[in-house]
C-alpha cells in the first residue's frame, strides 16, 4: 500500500505545533512498519535554512495556474532516502517567509494562494512522477483542497484511479475562511459554491472542501470526534459533520518516543527512569537556575508549554496566578502566539518575579527541560482535540491538570497519573490544582502518580495500526 500523508508542517523540517509532531512521526512508524510511504510539506525559509544540506532539487519544476497566473512549483526532496520519500514544494514567493502562516498580528493574506498552491504542487508530483497512490491523507485545512480536487480536477488522472482521501482533523478551530474570489485561485468550478460544496456562511471554507470530499474522516481523539458533532464544539461545521458522521472516526495521536525520552534526551543535562528519579530533581534545579525562580526544589514546580491563543486557556490560568503562587508553587511558561497573550504574560512575570519566569517564544531545547523539570503540567484548554503536552509531560514524570475535554479526558486518569476539572474558569481550575498540591505534599503518593504516568504507553505503534486499518477498510 502507498500512502502519501500531505502536511503544512513536519518534524524534524518545521513545527509550529502538535501537527508537526503527528505528521513527522507517523510518516516514521509507517516506514518503520514497511509501509511505502510519502511525506510532502512546503519548502519554508527556515526549513531551507536549517536543512539546506540534506535537501535537493529533484529537477523537476512545474507550473500551477492560481487564478489566471502561473506559479512555478520546485520539487525537492532529500538527499539521502534513509528517511523515505519526503518531498518538498518550493516557491520562494509564498514560502520564503519567516514564518508558516503569519505573523502575531495576523495571517498572511494570501494564504489561500499559498496552499491551493500547496495542494495542486502535490497532485501534479504524483502526475509527473506516474506514481499510482493509494492514500492521500491530508491534515487540516491547508490540504483540504486535496480530497476535492481528487474528486473533480484530477478525477481522471490515471495514478488517481485507486486513491482514496482521508482528511485528519487536527484542530476544528483553524479551517481556513476566504472570500469568495477564492473560488478562482482555487480552479474549482463555481458549481461548489453551495451549502453541500465549499461555501459556507458566503465564504470560501478549505477545512469544509476537506471535509466533503474525503472518503474517510479522522480527528485525533475519540472524544473530540463525538465533540465536533455539537453546536457547542462543531465551529459552524457540525451540520455538515453530523452528514457525514458514519466517515469520521476518532484516533488518538501518539509520541515520538524517541524523541521524548527521559533516560536518552540530547536537551536534558542529566537523565532518568521510572526507577531512577533522582535525574529529574537535577533537571528541576537547573531549569529553576535558569528561570532565576527561587527558593528549593521542595516547592512544587508547575508549567505551561504551548501556543499562546485563546483555545489553551491562558486567561482562566492568568487568573488563578495569584492564588497559585500564594499556595507556595513556583510558576515557569513558554509560548509564542498571539500579541495580547505576550503583553499580559510579560506583565505578570514583572509582577510576580522570581516565582513566575515567562519564556516568550518557540524553543525546543527549554521545552524538553521544562517537561523534565517541573513536577505539574497545566493545560486549561477550552477545547483539545488530542494534546500532546500532556502526554509528553506524563512520559518525564510531570503530572498533568488538564480540563475534562477532548484528548485531555480520553488520556488523564484523574487521581492515577493526572488531574481533570470540568468548568471553564478559573475556580474549577484552582480546585485542581488544590487537589494536585495536597497530594504533592504526600511523597510517597506523588511518586506512585509519577511511575504511574511513566508507565503508560502513547506510542504511536497503536494509532499507526488504526490508521492503516482504516485505510484498508475503505480501500478501493
Ligand atoms: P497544538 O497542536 O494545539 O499546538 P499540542 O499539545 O497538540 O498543541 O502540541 C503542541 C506541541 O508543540 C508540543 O510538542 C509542544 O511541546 C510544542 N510547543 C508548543 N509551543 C511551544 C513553544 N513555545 N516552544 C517549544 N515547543 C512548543
Amino acid at each position: 500500500m502507498k500512502v502519501a500523508i500531505v502536511t503544512s508542517e513536519a518534524v524534524p523540517f518545521s513545527k509550529t505545533g502538535g501537527l508537526a509532531d503527528v505528521a513527522g512521526t507517523l510518516f516514521k512508524e509507517y516506514l518503520h512498519m514497511g509501509i511505502e510511504a510519502f511525506l510532502f510539506m512546503p519548502l519554508y525559509k527556515r526549513t531551507a535554512e536549517q536543512f539546506g544540506k540534506e535537501i535537493q532539487g529533484t529537477g523537476i519544476a512545474i507550473d500551477i495556474p492560481i487564478g489566471k497566473a502561473f506559479r512555478q512549483c520546485k520539487v525537492l526532496t532529500l538527499k539521502s532516502q534513509k528517511r523515505g520519500r519526503v518531498f518538498f514544494i518550493g516557491n520562494e514567493g509564498y514560502f520564503g517567509r519567516d514564518e508558516l502562516y503569519g505573523t502575531p498580528s495576523g495571517d498572511y493574506p494570501d494564504n489561500d494562494q499559498r496552499f491551493a498552491f500547496f495542494c495542486k504542487g502535490v497532485l501534479e508530483i504524483f502526475k509527473r512522477l506516474n506514481i499510482e497512490i493509494d492514500v492521500m491523507h491530508c491534515n487540516d485545512w491547508q490540504t483540504g483542497l486535496i480530497p476535492i480536487y481528487l474528486k473533480t480536477l484530477y478525477s481522471n488522472a490515471d495514478v488517481f484511479r485507486k486513491t482514496i482521501s482521508v482528511i485528519t482533523i487536527h484542530n476544528l478551530g483553524y479551517q481556513g475562511i476566504f472570500p469568495p474570489q477564492t473560488m478562482e485561485i482555487t480552479g474549482l468550478g463555481w458549481e461548489l459554491f453551495q451549502m453541500e460544496g465549499v461555501e459556507f456562511y458566503g465564504n470560501v471554507n478549505f477545512l469544509k472542501a476537506g471535509i466533503v470530499g474525503a472518503d474517510i474522516i479522522t480527528t485525533v481523539s475519540r472524544t473530540y470526534a463525538r465533540e465536533i458533532l455539537t453546536p457547542e464544539s462543531g465551529f459552524g461545521l457540525d451540520g455538515i459533520l453530523r452528514k457525514r458522521a458514519d466517515r469520521i472516526y476518532g484516533i488518538l495521536n501518539g509520541i515520538d518516543y524517541n524523541e521524548w525520552n527521559p533516560s536518552a534526551d540530547k536537551f536534558l543535562p542529566y537523565s532518568y527512569n521510572r526507577s531512577r528519579l533522582s535525574g529529574k530533581t537535577k533537571c528541576k534545579a537547573e531549569l529553576m537556575k535558569l528561570c532565576s525562580l527561587e527558593g528549593d526544589t521542595d516547592a512544587p514546580l508547575m508549567s505551561f508549554v504551548g501556543r499562546l491563543s485563546g483555545q489553551k486557556g491562558i486567561d482562566i490560568f492568568a487568573d488563578a496566578i495569584a492564588e497559585i503562587i500564594t499556595k507556595g508553587a513556583n510558576i515557569v511558561i513558554l509560548g509564542k502566539g498571539e500579541e495580547y497573550y505576550h503583553a499580559l504574560l510579560n506583565s505578570v512575570g514583572e509582577r510576580f518575579y522570581r516565582r513566575l519566569f515567562f519564556y516568550s517564544g518557540f524553543d525546543e531545547a527549554i521545552a524538553h527541560l521544562i517537561y523534565a523539570g517541573s513536577d505539574i503540567f497545566l493545560m486549561p484548554s477550552r477545547y483539545e482535540p488530542c494534546g500532546l503536552g500532556q502526554m509528553i509531560a506524563m512520559r518525564y514524570g510531570t503530572i498533568p491538570i488538564g480540563r475534562n475535554t477532548g484528548g485531555l479526558a480520553d488520556t488523564i486518569e484523574d487521581g492515577e497519573n493526572g488531574f481533570l476539572f470540568d468548568d471553564y474558569s478559573s475556580r474549577d481550575l484552582m480546585n485542581g490544582i488544590g487537589r494536585a498540591l495536597a497530594c504533592y505534599a504526600d511523597r510517597k503518593l506523588w511518586q506512585r502518580m509519577m511511575r504511574s504516568a511513566m508507565s503508560k504507553d502513547f506510542s504511536w505503534k497503536k494509532s499507526a495500526r488504526l490508521y492503516l486499518e482504516l485505510y484498508r477498510k475503505f480501500s478501493r
